[in-house]
């Protein structure tokens, strides 16, 4: 049997219905689906419950953090979502000092919170770390937090052997069809630590991301790993799979 197409990191919630619809209905495929906040956390766990192919992630993106007057409350009320077992994973998390570096120091408080419950919990965290990538994985270390993806990552070539040996993964997407650094990571990167995602429906440059550019990103990592695809889907599914066993 041909192993399942991972989407390790889409916004499901954001779809339309008819496009969840027919995402959901896919039985080749498998998805983590993340949030932004606490509004798009409640309906990624309703999608979760109705969708066969979807893991459920809760989380606050560091892009939303600064619209938050006051964290706390809202922290309060993620500890027992992340908690609730519909919750597989815990994202969209992390740090941001490209795009939103004004928010930083509460972003550091929000992403050292929600770390700390994915240790707590053994839930896998799925990060968004722009401009913080080290930064991100010090907070990883420092919270004992055993299972991370740090989508998208095109961050220093030389930190994938510290995220190799601390047992996290790497995202990869289809950004690759145009972003040159996207490619220098799939080249660099072993893939035993890799897993796809589309990041989907974000807008990269004209470039409107989703889970059919997915077989792409595989071929793309085939002729760069110099292995056939169906390996490389085998790979990848075993991969994404460790996040939810213990
Ligand atoms: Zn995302």
């Amino acid at each position: 049997m041909v192993p399942h197409i991972i989407d390790g990191h889409i916004h499901l919630h954001e779809y339309k219905h008819d496009e969840i619809r027919e995402i959901c209905r896919r039985k080749d495929l498998l998805l983590l689906a993340v949030s932004d906040d606490l509004n798009s956390s409640r309906k990624t766990l309703e999608l979760g419950q109705e969708c066969p192919n979807v893991f459920a992630a809760v989380g606050l993106h560091p892009w939303e953090v600064g619209d938050v007057e006051n964290v706390n409350p809202i922290l309060s009320k993620f500890t027992n979502m992340v908690k609730d077992p519909l919750t597989r994973a815990v994202g969209e998390v992390g740090l941001d000092k490209k795009f939103v570096p004004q928010t930083y120091e509460k972003q550091v408080l929000v992403f050292r919170f929600f770390a700390s419950l994915a240790a707590e919990t053994g839930k896998p965290l799925s990060i968004h770390a722009a401009g913080a990538w080290r930064e991100v994985l010090e907070v990883l270390d420092e919270l004992g937090v055993r299972k991370a993806v740090i989508h998208w990552f095109t961050g220093p070539l030389d930190l994938l052997e510290e995220i190799a040996s601390h047992g996290y993964y790497i995202g990869v997407n289809a950004a690759l069809k145009i972003q040159r650094k996207m490619r220098e990571v799939v080249k660099a990167a072993p893939l035993e630590i890799m897993i796809t995602e589309s990041d989907g429906p974000y807008n990269y440059r004209g470039l409107r991301l989703g889970p059919h550019m997915i077989p792409e990103v595989i071929k793309f990592i085939a002729e760069a790993k110099g292995v056939d695809e169906v390996e490389v889907r085998r790979v990848i599914h075993r991969n994404f799979m460790s996040l939810f066993t213990s």
